[in-house]
């Protein structure tokens, strides 16, 4: 792996201050021994952050919740006997000062927990006066704002190590990942709150084992600054989250498996981008100039529609349309999939002007 420096380094608790900074222990606390097995393990492969929780927020009633406050006992030998920093999932008052009694190093906040304001808030209240290092994972429904909302409340109770953590996001539709990536979101997180460090959880993208290296790969393609990953001394065994767990030593051959590219581009690496990045500019400026000229010509259209009192949708010819482009763009190597998303984002604008014409006397 590549040497940069982690943002998460300016919390000043950890040792080792290059990215991407690891979190791993397993989904939750279940006993003294795997707690100590799996830390041991952990610490093996260099892992400094350890992550358990006590307190489970499971979609259903009657499974596995948690060991509750007596899995603090386990984490404080995590840290005396170990060695390791602490993490654990906070969602209400209790859980806050009990975490905080016990020297819990980060907390975290569950994407159930996120989703819910009045939660968040009362996490927050609860944190007001203590600079503990809080993640806040995104919420389950895709809902940018509701993310940065829950970071924000965090930062507005006075605390400064605050971090995010994707983790995909639940959809009705089955999908090859147990919570969608929908990279488009942190992304766009990023852009709004650009201080805050990106964590991906690619154990809860997952659901799996066999997607767990691709997931990560891509967020650190994608600049993330760290990875939290689920990691159990016997993931068969586990009381859940079983299928997506990994041993300690599995979990050191993914995490040697990935590469970290460079950020900062040599200048013979940025001049060739820049010859690049020109050519794109000119077809960007070329498109919205052909965009104009197409949107002009609906507005013609509309006015033509308006006199002769006909409807704005003729949907036999849009289907026409969208087929022909469909078509046509498989010579251009473009996707069916995005040229019926670009070609219905057009049209929409189209029937907005041309509604606009229609009903402005
Ligand atoms: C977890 O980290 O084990 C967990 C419950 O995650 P999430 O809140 O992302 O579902
Ligand atoms: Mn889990």
């Amino acid at each position: 792996m590549n040497t940069q420096e982690s943002p998460l380094a300016q919390w000043g608790i950890l040792k080792n201050t290059k990215r991407p900074v690891v979190i791993a222990g397993p989904c939750s606390a279940e006993t003294a021994d795997q707690v100590l097995e799996t830390a041991r393990g952990l610490k093996e492969i260099g892992v400094e952050i350890f992550r358990a929780g006590i307190w489970k927020p499971r979609t259903r009633p009657n499974s596995f919740e948690g060991v509750g406050s007596v899995g603090l006992e386990w984490l404080k030998l995590v840290k005396s006997e170990v060695g390791m920093l602490t993490a654990t999932e906070v969602a209400n008052v209790k859980h806050v000062y009990e975490a905080l009694r016990a020297g819990v190093d980060i907390l975290w906040v569950g994407a159930r927990t996120s989703a819910n304001p009045f939660a968040m808030q009362e996490v927050a209240d609860a944190l007001k006066g203590v600079d503990i290092p809080v993640l806040v994972k995104n919420p389950v429904n895709p809902d940018v704002e509701l993310w940065i909302g829950a970071v924000e409340r965090i930062l507005n109770a006075g605390l400064t190590k605050v971090g995010a953590i994707h983790r995909g996001f639940s959809s009705f539709e089955k999908t090859r990942y147990r919570n969608v990536p929908q990279w488009q979101l942190p992304i766009e997180f990023r852009r709004r709150m650009p201080e805050i460090p990106m964590i991906c959880d690619p154990s809860h993208i997952s659901g799996c084992t066999e997607l767990l290296q691709e997931v990560s790969q891509k967020a650190l393609d994608l600049n993330f600054d760290g990875l939290i990953i689920e990691s159990h001394r016997n993931p068969k065994e586990a009381w859940s989250d079983a299928k997506q767990q990994l041993t300690p030593a599995d979990l050191g051959k993914l995490l040697s498996s990935l590469v970290l590219r460079d950020v900062e581009l040599t200048p013979s690496q940025l001049e060739s981008l820049d010859d690049l990045r020109l050519k794109i500019d000119k077809c960007d400026a070329d498109l919205l100039k052909t965009l104009g000229a197409r949107m002009k010509i609906a507005e013609q259209i509309g006015q033509y529609k308006k006199e002769h009192n006909i409807t704005i949708l003729q949907p036999t010819r849009w289907d026409s349309i969208i087929n022909k482009m469909v078509e046509k763009g498989a010579e251009y190597n473009l996707s069916a999939d995005f040229l019926s998303k670009v070609f219905k984002a057009i049209h929409q604008e189209s029937i907005n002007k041309q509604s606009e014409i229609m009903n402005n006397n």
